[in-house]
């Protein structure tokens, strides 16, 4: 499941600047399939695999553009809609500046699939 959003439209990536989006091992076995190796795309924060920075932004961003866009991982799919974890729901990130785009209704569609993609990565939340 995939959240459609403008961003090679406004030619935007600011998400994947000093990313910190964790991995499950769905997508580490998926980006593994492509010839990576999970050291070399990740780092272990805390006990979590999250994609790893190069020069600033996610190892996989090249000109701007994400280099594996088909595999990426679920999160990036998911994103702007992030897991709120104090509020135990799904929102979107006022992080990212089309937010205000995302409808209520998408959110909802959205939460079940990320609340099992977040648990597959942090168990029960
Ligand atoms: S995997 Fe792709 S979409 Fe996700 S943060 Fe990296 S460059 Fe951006």
């Amino acid at each position: 499941m995939e959240v459609k959003v403008r961003c090679v439209e406004i030619n935007c990536c600011k998400c994947c600047y000093e990313t910190e989006m964790p991995l499950s091992e769905r997508d580490l076995k998926r980006i593994e399939k492509l010839g990576f190796d999970r050291d070399e795309f990740s780092i272990v924060v805390d006990g979590v695999r999250v994609l790893r920075n190069v020069n600033g932004h996610c190892f996989f961003l090249e000109n701007g553009r994400c280099s594996i866009y088909k595999h990426r991982p679920e999160g990036c799919k998911f994103y702007p809609v992030i897991y709120d974890v104090e509020r135990r729901r799904a929102v979107a990130h006022d992080f990212c500046p089309l937010a205000r785009e995302i409808s209520i209704s998408t959110i909802k569609k959205v939460e079940r699939s990320l609340i099992k993609h977040v648990r597959s990565i942090f168990g029960e939340i």
